[in-house]
């Protein structure tokens, strides 16, 4: 079955002052997709949410919904466009219950069927037993499951996440987000979520949307953003490379430590720069083409990370392990596998 256009972006553009938050930015989102939004800090995110829902305007551009033009010519009111908003703080009301914190975005339907909403929803999100609460007795993943139940509530077309996890800590933050993006996913929702966290974008989303100073840099699956980012700046905002200098030469990538044959997909004419990333470097006792000592050791439970001095290379290379070194490993060998690697 071929899926709607849920929302539609048109160059949409907004600038503040001289500054423009967001330049001529285009995009299609289909109906039933979940769509992380990334980027650094002021990249014009949340400005483009906040444009999409209707609180912000656009200068230039067009926004639909559901093939219906709201803004660009047209301007339909925030509350009549059918987008469901959970902001960072929650933004829940202090002086309502959690029932009438998510029975509030009801108003004007009969009271019986929103009543019977209400319940629903509480339902499905696992929030009922905490119906009579307020929100400042509730924990920070109780408080993130009222804010979306007020948000699925009127069943909006679209539901907008603006930083939804970032105020619950590290275990909590996965469990909710696996937890809510179930609830939206059953729920059939079009989902647009902003982070500026590559891993939680990656994991999320279907798709991978990466900006920078208010333009689109790439778009696409996660794996097609991770494993061929269209420029350096895409490769470096989701993995933390190596990088070690030379340029092409008959086919194969000249550097300091030798020649390496990139798959051709992964070749680019002109560049200066070997992208290596951490898991392209193993670690052997003998068996690796070259010599490296071990300077630095950092234990993260699963893996280690494993800071390396490399023959012939004046800069640190940075590796993970999964399988534990030997205590007093420190003169090595260390292969590059050449299907990893990218050049800018
Ligand atoms: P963050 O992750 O820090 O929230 P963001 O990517 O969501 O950042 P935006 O909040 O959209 O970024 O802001 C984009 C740019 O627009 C920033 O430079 C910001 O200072 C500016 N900006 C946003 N809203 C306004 C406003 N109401 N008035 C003036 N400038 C604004």
């Amino acid at each position: 079955m071929q899926r709607k256009t849920a929302v539609r972006l048109d160059k949409v553009g907004r600038i503040f002052g001289a500054a423009a938050a967001v330049k001529d930015i285009s995009l299609e989102i289909t109906g039933g997709e979940i769509l992380s939004l990334v980027g650094p800090s002021g990249c014009g995110k949340s400005t483009l949410l906040r444009i999409i829902a209707g609180v912000e305007t656009a200068d230039t551009g067009q926004v639909f919904l559901d093939e219906r033009m709201v803004d660009g010519g047209e301007f339909i009111e925030p509350e009549r466009r059918r987008v469901g908003f959970v902001f960072q703080d929650y933004a829940l009301f202090p002086h309502l219950s959690v029932r009438d914190n998510i029975l509030f975005g009801l108003k004007g339907r009969p009271r019986r069927e929103a009543v019977a909403t209400v319940s629903d929803v509480m339902e499905r999100i696992g929030i009922r037993h905490l119906a009579s609460r307020f929100p400042h007795t509730l924990s920070g993943g109780e408080q993130q499951r009222v804010a979306l139940a007020r948000a699925l509530a009127p069943t909006p077309s679209v539901v907008l996440l603006d930083e939804p996890f970032s105020n619950l800590d590290q275990g909590l933050r996965e469990r909710v987000r696996a937890a809510t993006l179930s609830v939206l996913r059953s729920a059939g929702a079009t989902v647009i979520m902003v982070t500026h966290d590559p891993a939680e974008a990656l994991s999320s989303g279907d798709r991978v949307v990466l900006m920078r100073a208010g333009e689109i840099v790439q778009a696409g699956t996660p794996r097609e953003v991770y494993s061929h980012p269209a420029n350096a700046y895409a490769a470096d905002f989701f993995c933390a490379f190596n990088k070690i200098p030379g340029a092409y030469r008959d086919g194969s990538f000249e550097t300091a430590i030798g020649r390496f044959v990139l798959p051709s997909i992964a070749q680019r004419e002109g560049s200066r720069m070997l992208y290596v990333r951490p898991q392209a470097i193993r670690i052997s006792k003998d068996l690796g083409e070259h010599t490296a000592y071990i300077e630095e050791r950092i234990f993260l439970g699963a893996s280690e990370k494993v800071v390396l001095k490399v023959e012939g290379l004046e800069d640190r290379l940075t590796t993970v392990v999964t399988e534990p070194l030997p205590a007093d490993a420190r003169r090595v060998t260390i292969s590059i596998v050449p299907e990893l690697l990218l050049t800018f």
